[in-house]
């Protein structure tokens, strides 16, 4: 990988996740790189540029991003946010020649908008290449450089390699999922699944408790036996079961309740709109949708499911 091709980058989008995204890039690029960046907030910007010496600038539209970089990287809340970056016909990205660039929008966002998004990019500038590559792995995981890219692309994909080395830049792991869009598929299929195990772990947890037994023995039953699962062995949604759980530190650091009931209602559209048959969507979008208005839930992690269902979070107290 030539050092040219990482010479002028864009990174559009520098809330929670895209900022130290950016940073880590900023960190980890060759000496003579510079990185052009945007935000609706321009107070972010300047704090991004104060604070990273020289290699970052700052732009004032998603489309001056473009005009300076062969590479631009989108990270912003959802699909009409998307929309704004990419279409503005003043402003947004293709507003201006992006020929021969290459786009990856990382946002989590619905798979229509961005195959909407791809569509365009290709009637007008077909020599440029647009790639859905969502992330997992939280705002912990993008200050680390621990995320995990879902690349809507096939294996044999020629910019995969340009795109693995950007993505071992800000985190660990790069699944190409077959074509467009289906890194977007893969993602939201895996947060219907993951939300539905904190349901299914905080209801299992709950009756457990209630019926006398001390959560750490459940915990460790369900880690021996078939309910063995990544939600109850980590992120455990009773407190002080798995010391290092958001639910151990009052639920704070984790994935939003809020952007939870986002991922989960795109999935239940997109299982919808592909004819996939759901026992557990509407519940379970339902649950997050009450979970993410609760004012004892909001903002926090969205384990805190087992908090609106009512579970005993003092059972230490208790003993
Ligand atoms: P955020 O709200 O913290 O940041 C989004 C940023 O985009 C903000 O700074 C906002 O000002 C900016 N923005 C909005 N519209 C814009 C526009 N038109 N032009 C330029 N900038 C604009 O959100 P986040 O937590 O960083 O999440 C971003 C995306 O990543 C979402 O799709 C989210 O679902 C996904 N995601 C988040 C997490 C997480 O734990 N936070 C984890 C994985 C994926």
């Amino acid at each position: 990988m030539s050092d040219a091709e990482y010479q002028n980058l864009g990174f559009i989008g520098i809330g929670a996740m895209g900022r130290p995204m950016v940073e880590n890039l900023a960190k980890k690029l060759p000496a003579n790189s510079i990185i052009s960046i945007y935000d609706v907030s321009e107070q972010v910007l300047d704090d991004v540029v104060a604070g990273n010496g020289g290699k970052i600038v700052k732009c004032l539209s998603a489309r001056a991003v473009a005009e300076r970089s062969d590479v631009i990287i989108t990270m912003v809340p959802e699909g009409l946010h998307v929309r704004q970056v990419y279409l503005d016909r003043n402003i947004g990205i293709c507003a201006t020649d992006v020929s021969n660039k290459l786009l990856i929008d990382c946002s989590t966002i619905d798979t229509a908008t961005s195959l909407a998004v791809k569509e365009h990019i290709f009637t007008h500038f077909p020599s440029a290449s647009f790639y859905d590559a969502p992330v997992s792995g939280g705002v912990i995981g993008a200050k680390k450089g621990t995320i995990a890219f879902f690349l809507g692309c096939a294996e044999g994909d020629p910019n995969l390699p340009l795109l693995a080395n950007l993505a071992s830049m800000m985190g660990k792991q790069i699944i190409p999922c077959g074509g467009p869009s289906l890194g977007l598929a893969a993602k939201l299929s895996n947060n219907y699944l993951s939300g539905l195990i904190a349901i299914a772990c905080s209801e299992a947890m709950n009756m457990g408790m209630r019926s006398g037994l001390d959560p750490r023995v459940l915990a460790n039953v369900y880690s021996a036996g078939t309910a063995q699962n990544t939600i109850c062995d980590r992120f455990n949604p009773v407190p002080g079961v798995y010391p290092d759980s958001p639910s151990s530190h009052g639920y704070k650091e984790g994935f939003k309740v809020q952007l939870m009931k986002k991922d989960f209602g795109l999935a239940v559209d997109m299982a919808t709109r592909v004819g996939a048959q759901l026992a557990l969507g509407a519940a379970g979008l339902q649950t997050y949708t009450d979970a993410s208005q609760d004012p004892r839930c909001k903002d926090l992690d969205s384990r805190v499911v087992y908090r609106f269902l009512g579970g005993v979070e003092d059972w230490k107290g208790r003993e």
